[in-house]
């Protein structure tokens, strides 16, 4: 079975591990550095295996040496975004938590995949790659698959069919930057704008983009999880059963669209190894011009994080 830890067993880490030990996708090491967080969640899901009739594989410490030689290491810790605070009012305080984590991941875990969730995903990537110096295939963020399947989701809604039959297609930067693209997206094989006028797809847009901040708002406190936690186990599954399938993560990019050194959302063939392929989708002019903006934004932000890497 696949070792896999979570760092952070709050909200979206503590539901992530359900999701991954009822479906056995691998056992999970939960560990969070507020005494007790973690080994509470984990008796808690124990004592859930006599209700469910299914084993589960879980472990919680605040010990974070507890986390060697897992095979894949996701990073859920962090503060979570409160209401009228922007991902990018968390970068100090999460690059901080972020730098000590990818430290510890470098010493007790040389060979793992590292998925990075805390926000803001693409630059706390960043940072766990320059600090890991792990291969760049085996560090990627979650955050455009998520976006994705909220995209799917209100166009759904909006046309009154099953989200599983959207098909969407968002890059960019996770955040008030990311770029749904409708043009790509389509129902069972079929142009989006068959069925939607112009007006319409851009409200959707728009409500995909704001989701996030909907919820925030509405929770009063913390952010989303439900669907969070299902994007993680979505992407481990993928790496577990080596999958090879085509999920939006936020990768090192090389050269695509020009771009070095950063990075950013964009579809990639997820399998037993990590990101084994990235395929970016064709930018028209526009799209490039919105994709380039939200690249200026995340290079600065990584020169105000520079001084954790260096
Ligand atoms: P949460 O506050 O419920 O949980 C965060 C946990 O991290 C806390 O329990 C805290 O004690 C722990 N923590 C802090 N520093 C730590 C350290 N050094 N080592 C171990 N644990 C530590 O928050 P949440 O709702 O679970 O969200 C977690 C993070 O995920 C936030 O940054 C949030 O913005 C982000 N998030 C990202 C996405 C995405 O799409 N990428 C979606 C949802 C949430």
């Amino acid at each position: 079975m696949y070792k896999i830890s979570i760092i952070g067993a709050g909200n979206v880490g503590g539901l992530a591990a359900l999701r991954l030990i009822s479906e056995r996708i691998g056992e999970v090491v939960l560990v969070d550095k507020l005494k007790g967080l973690a080994e509470a969640k984990m008796l808690d899901l124990k004592d859930s295996q006599a209700l469910t009739k299914q084993d589960y594989y879980v472990k919680g410490t605040d010990d974070i040496t507890q986390i060697k030689d897992s095979e894949i290491v996701i990073i859920t810790a962090g503060l979570a975004r409160q209401p009228g605070m922007s991902r990018e009012d968390l970068l100090i305080k999460n690059a901080q938590i972020t730098q000590e984590i990818a430290g510890n991941i470098k010493k007790f875990c040389t060979s793992s995949i590292v998925i990075v969730v805390s926000n803001p995903v693409d630059i706390l990537t960043y940072l766990t790659f320059k600090i890991t110096g792990f291969k760049p295939h085996k560090v990627f963020g979650m955050g455009i698959s998520l976006d994705a399947a909220r995209f799917a989701n209100l166009i759904a809604e909006e046309l009154n069919l099953s989200p599983n039959l959207v098909e969407t297609v968002v890059v960019g930067s996770h955040g008030e930057g990311m770029l749904p693209l409708p043009r790509l997206t389509k129902i069972r094989g079929v142009d989006l704008d068959k069925f939607l006028d112009a007006e319409k797809i851009s409200q959707v847009v728009k409500m995909t983009v704001e989701r996030g901040a909907q919820i925030v708002s509405l929770l009063g406190s913390g952010s989303a999880y439900f669907a969070p936690s299902a994007a993680i186990a979505d992407i481990v599954k993928a790496i577990v059963k080596d999958e090879k399938r085509l999920i939006g993560v936020s990768c090192y990019l090389n050269g695509e669209y020009n771009l070095k050194d950063i990075y950013l959302g964009l579809p990639a063939r997820i399998g037993r190894s990590g990101i084994e392929q990235i395929i970016p989708p064709e930018l028209n002019s526009e799209e490039e011009a919105v994709l380039n903006k939200s690249v200026k934004k995340l290079r600065e932000h990584i020169e105000v994080i520079r001084k954790f890497i260096d």
